[in-house]
């Protein structure tokens, strides 16, 4: 489902299973390339982590992808190099800095930060934020995807193709 909002477009679609959160993260994966951003937000155990599961298996991380809340940054090596950020724990915006986020952001690698939204001023002018929204039954999910930039504005059409794998239901569709 697209539409056009104050914050610019927004595509929803709806999973009922981390599995499908995994997956359509993984199809959202087939279309990054190096010097990409994602930004991940929902509240705490709408499936942020379960989403950069699926989102890094794709890009080749083999290992287990674990929530970094600890410590901030795992730096994974897969097809391409995958930074798995959690800022849940930052409590000034200047912390962010020391995370040399332009840094990673200019690399060869792909970044995806749980809880992005709360560190807005100091993103970049372009990423797709992914904003997971928990739903009525305990495993529903709403993934609002929306892109921020001309970079991921670009690619409008092929992130509707993708969220057209995991459709909202006609009724939530009519809620919205
Ligand atoms: P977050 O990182 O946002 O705090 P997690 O990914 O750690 O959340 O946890 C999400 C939890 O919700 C997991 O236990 C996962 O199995 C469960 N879950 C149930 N349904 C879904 C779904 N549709 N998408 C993602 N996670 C789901
Ligand atoms: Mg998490």
């Amino acid at each position: 489902m697209h539409g056009v909002s104050s914050n610019g477009l927004m595509i929803s679609a709806r999973t009922t299973s981390a599995e499908e959160t995994r997956a359509l993260a993984a199809a959202l994966a087939d279309i990054v390339v190096p010097g990409d951003l994602v930004v991940l937000s929902g509240d705490l155990g709408a499936g942020k982590t379960a989403f950069c599961q699926g989102f890094g298996s794709a890009l080749g991380v083999t290992g287990p992808i674990t929530s970094p809340t600890f410590t901030l940054h795992h730096r994974y090596r897969g097809r391409v190099e995958v930074n798995h950020i959690d800022v849940y724990r930052f409590d000034q915006l200047d912390e962010v800095v020391d995370l040399g986020l332009a840094e990673l952001l200019d690399s060869d690698a792909v970044t995806v930060i749980e809880w992005g939204d709360t560190i807005r001023p100091a993103l970049p002018a372009d990423y797709l934020e992914v904003s997971l929204q928990l739903g009525e039954g305990d495993d529903d999910r709403t993934l609002v995807l929306r892109p921020v930039g001309a970079r991921w504005l670009a690619r409008s059409r092929v992130l509707g193709e993708v969220a057209a794998h995991w459709p909202v239901t006609p009724t939530e569709a009519g809620a919205c």
